[in-house]
């Protein structure tokens, strides 16, 4: 007998129709003989919608009560589901946070989850129960409840896996798994049956939004196997899982793009220990998010040039902190406000040479310049000018036979 969470996101419990839908998919797992935890989110728009009351009420809203607030759409959308299923046959009931208890450390609204007590859950589901239980939320040592974050639940559900030591988590979502590249950018995107942590990880920041980037690491750092699914359509997701040493001969995984980004080029700044600290920690200060940085070579041994790139949304602020900085000095600055960042990404790449080779010639092909080049392990990043993004993504695409 297998024990399986099954997570349900906002809009998988949307509608009462939904709900419905919900129900008979955790009837088909109770049917094969499983042991089934189910974890819920608020219905779609709930939290939202309760975070507007609190704005009307107060600027500075309780944070105590904010996560108090915020937590009441999952006790509302879980107690449908348990509702519903005990409607159709099934022994269920609804479980919040407070009730196991999941414990969470940490400030409100940014708590992460240290401790579920399984004990009584574990009772009920050897006697066959369905256990309903709230996603996003926990208490504190202070008896308060917590929330751990907006898209949370996935969180819970990867916590419950590991506390309840399951065999399976399921992410039931609205689409139906991660794919090569976003399939409205490009149409012969195809749905990745097997990805890593880290190539998760590298997606997720990159701008596929399918899973939130800590629930990813959270799961990777407790061994987790996730599935993304679709409450929508009966279709097999994608496994999102650690290294093994037998993965396929698959070189790249997926490739993403970024939008939006602006490049910026300082020449002729001072070639001596400490300016690169003196030109970014402004910025830092001012929370502005530096990507890739690039620093040339100097030729004379006394100036060079550096270059990097920022959110286009900043480069008002950005071009005014350089300027008024009076830590460095400089010739001549530059922008470029329409760039994007396009990777590939894969393990594969570890152990085969020759893939940078193969990602530029692509390009070159279709006479895209690149601007910037950065690499990690598990990927390689070039800057090109954003009216190429969709061309890039494509020649790539086939370049690397995820067609
Ligand atoms: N209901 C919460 C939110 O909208 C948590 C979640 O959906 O996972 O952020
Ligand atoms: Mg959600």
């Amino acid at each position: 007998m297998k024990t399986i969470v099954l997570k349900f996101g906002g809009t998988s419990v949307g509608s009462i129709e939904r709900i419905k839908k919900v129900a008979d998919i955790i009837s088909s797992y109770k049917k094969k003989k499983n042991k089934v935890v189910v974890i819920s989110s608020a219905m779609s728009g709930v939290t939202n919608d309760l975070i507007r009351k609190s704005e009307l009420l107060s600027n500075y809203f309780d944070k105590a009560e904010y996560d108090t607030l915020l937590s009441t759409g999952e006790q509302v959308a879980c107690a449908l589901l348990a509702g519903r299923l005990v409607h159709i046959g099934y022994n269920a009931r609804s479980w919040l946070s407070w009730q196991l208890p999941i414990i969470t450390e940490g400030p409100h609204s940014g708590a992460r989850i240290n401790r579920v007590v399984v004990k009584d859950l574990s009772k009920y589901l050897k006697s066959g129960g369905i256990p309903v239980i709230t996603g996003f939320q926990g208490i504190n040592e202070k008896m308060r409840i917590t929330t751990i974050g907006r898209s949370g639940s996935d969180a819970t559900a990867i916590m419950l896996a590991k506390f309840i030591k399951a065999d399976e988590c399921i992410i039931y979502t609205d689409v139906d798994g991660v794919y090569t590249t976003d399939p409205r950018q490009y149409n012969q995107a195809k749905k990745i049956k097997k990805i890593f942590y880290d190539e998760m990880l590298e997606m997720a920041s990159l701008g596929s939004k399918v899973m939130q980037p800590t629930s990813v690491q959270d799961a990777k750092l407790n061994k987790i196997d996730i599935k993304v699914k679709s409450s929508f359509v009966n279709k097999s997701g994608t496994l999102i899982t650690g290294l093994k040493k037998d993965f396929s001969d698959q070189i790249i995984t997926g490739i993403s793009s970024t939008k939006n980004d602006a490049k910026i080029t300082i020449v002729g700044v001072k070639d001596k220990p400490g300016v690169a600290a003196s030109v970014f920690k402004p910025l830092s200060d001012n929370l502005i998010n530096v990507d890739m940085i690039v620093q040339n070579i100097s030729l004379n041994g006394k100036e060079t040039d550096l270059t990097f790139t920022i959110k286009s949304s900043d480069i008002i602020k950005t071009e005014k902190l350089i300027r008024q900085n009076k830590k460095i000095s400089f010739k001549k600055i530059s922008f470029d406000k329409n760039v994007s960042k396009v990777s590939i990404i894969g393990v594969g790449m570890i152990t085969t040479p020759g893939i940078s080779y193969r990602m530029f010639q692509a390009l070159a092909s279709k006479k895209i310049n690149i601007l910037v080049i950065s690499t990690s392990e598990i990927k390689i990043s070039v800057l090109i000018s954003s009216k190429h993004t969709k061309k890039a993504i494509s020649v790539l695409h086939k370049e690397f036979k995820l067609d």
